[in-house]
């Protein structure tokens, strides 16, 4: 860690109780860039009691912000959403620098975060509770929405602005309060979006923003009684461990965890376009996306064929800078997922796999953490690469012959993520999206996920759902009101 703040393109500090901070004592922490491993910021790191400061900020602001109307926090959100658009192009350029994906991709993160605080400043309108018929005429029942009160929130590095976005406008909108920590890779982000926050007028102490450390922080949410929530996306080993841990303090827990996609093509699809489609959803943020597609089975009849056009599609991607224009795949995030991949790759050749395309790092650039896109066969489910979740760049292609053997090689595994299926033939999308377990069928559709549809997993991919009304009911406790009418 320097001593002292680096000057900046970027903003670089922390947001606590209603003002920009540095860390105690000066603290700050290097972001640095993927591509070529350059400093983008020195930010602010709280190596201090700073999580609990901004978890105390939280709970004071609380009762005032569950008492004000929805309208006037839904128009803080909106507020936040409109200037998340007109700053997409800095938003997004930070976003490249911190993380890596090309510029179109993050300036469509970006987008993507503006309507996900527009759709919970509308949602946040619509949380209504239930009137329930009495058995004794001389009572009524309710059933009423209450905020769940302070929330902590810690996301990852992948998708640094939507991710923490679903967490913020949800809690927000349900009338509580949050303490929000990014990943240390990738801060600014968030910053920015905080920026956003607070020029749309969000009062002192609702939302907060702290910079450091991970296991302190975590420690104060578990430790501090004022938090009642904590909301995480990660990985299923740190979730595991969330687990665990709210079991002493029985907090709420939601859990967006991790994924092994299977992407599934029938004979009927057209193989050329699917195949454009899969390459696209697969090498999108290079791999590094929780629902990533990361198991390709493909009908024995037309296996040749897509793997044919697979390989093609792979070689036409512009592997580079996310900065440089017509840019498709970036660098990987950091040299841990870069050695993952080798890892995987290493495994499945050892166990008879081919690779036609890639299979190691890119010797192209001098600096940075670059995978070639990787096409396999000759894969089995055996092999690491398909009982891990792999987060990189590789494609291993398998085959099937019958719908139910798919949906069974489909399902083994303790993730229940996303799952993809490409047909034209609505019997069999609709057996699929039957059988599949996992919690986000795309049928024909390799980016499914949108503010306004429930996203989350089945078995160890986690617990409850963001987005959509699901992900506005995830702040609230259900309150039963029982009222006894007098006599006369
Ligand atoms: P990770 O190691 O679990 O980290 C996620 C976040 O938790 C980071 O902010 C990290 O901080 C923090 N963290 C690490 N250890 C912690 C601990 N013991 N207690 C509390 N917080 C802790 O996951 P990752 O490798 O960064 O992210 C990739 C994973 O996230 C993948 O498994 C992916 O599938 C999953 N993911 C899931 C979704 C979803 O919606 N289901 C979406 C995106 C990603 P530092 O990074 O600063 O250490």
């Amino acid at each position: 860690m320097a001593a002292a703040t680096a000057s900046s393109a970027f903003p670089t500090r922390m947001y606590i109780d209603g003002a920009w901070r540095e860390g105690t004592g000066g603290k700050t922490h290097a972001v640095v860039n993927p591509a070529d491993e350059s400093l983008v910021a020195e930010v602010a790191w709280a190596e201090g009691d700073e999580p609990n400061q901004a978890i105390e900020a939280a709970a004071k602001a609380f009762p005032a912000w569950r008492a004000t109307s929805v309208y006037d926090r839904a128009r803080i959100l909106k507020r936040t959403a409109e200037l998340i658009r007109e700053r997409a192009d800095r938003m997004a350029r930070a976003m490249t620098m911190e993380q890596g994906k090309p510029l179109p991709e993050a300036r469509a993160e970006t987008l993507a975060t503006a309507d996900t605080y527009e759709w919970f400043a509308e949602e946040g309108k619509r949380a209504y509770g239930r009137i329930i018929p009495p058995t004794n005429v001389m009572k009524r029942y309710y059933a009423i929405k209450h905020p769940v009160g302070v929330v902590g929130s810690i996301t990852p590095w992948n998708f640094p602005a939507a991710l923490a976005a679903r967490k913020i406008a949800a809690a927000m909108a349900a009338g509580c309060t949050i303490v929000s920590r990014p990943a240390e890779q990738t801060p600014i982000s968030l910053i920015l979006q905080f920026e956003c926050l607070v020029e749309a007028g969000l009062p002192q102490g609702v939302a907060n923003l702290v910079i450091g450390p991970a296991q302190p922080f975590a420690n104060a949410l578990f430790d501090n009684p004022a938090v009642r929530k904590i909301s995480f996306t990660g990985s299923t080993r740190v979730g595991k461990e969330l687990i665990r841990r709210s079991a002493d303090h029985v907090k709420r827990l939601s859990l967006e965890l991790g994924g092994h996609a299977p992407l599934i093509v029938f004979p009927d699809a057209d193989v050329e376009q699917v195949a454009q489609a899969a390459v696209i959803g697969k090498f999108r943020n290079n791999g590094q996306v929780c629902i990533s597609p990361s198991r390709f089975y493909v009908h024995d009849r037309i296996a040749k064929d897509f793997t044919e056009a697979a390989v093609e599609s792979t070689k036409k991607l512009k592997v580079g800078s996310g900065l440089e224009e017509g840019t498709q795949v970036g660098p990987m995030l950091m040299r841990q997922g870069l050695e993952k991949a080798e890892r995987l790759v290493a495994d499945a050749r050892g166990k008879g796999a081919d690779v036609l395309l890639g299979g190691a790092r890119s010797t192209r650039f001098e600096k940075g953490y670059w995978f070639e896109p990787t096409v396999m066969t000759r894969v089995n489910d055996s092999m690491r690469l398909l009982t891990e979740e792999p987060f990189a760049p590789v494609m291993p292609i398998l085959d099937f012959k019958n719908l139910d053997d798919v949906i069974a090689r489909a399902n083994a595994t303790p993730y229940g993520l996303a799952a993809y299926v490409f047909t034209n033939d609505l019997t069999v999308a609709t057996r699929m999206a039957e059988g599949l377990e996992a919690g986000i069928i795309g049928i024909n559709d390799p980016v499914p996920a949108t503010p306004q549809c429930p996203f989350g997993g089945m078995k160890e991919s986690g617990v409850g759902r963001e987005l959509g009304f699901e992900g506005l009911d995830a702040y609230f406790e259900t309150k039963y009101v029982a009222v006894g009418l007098r006599q006369s």
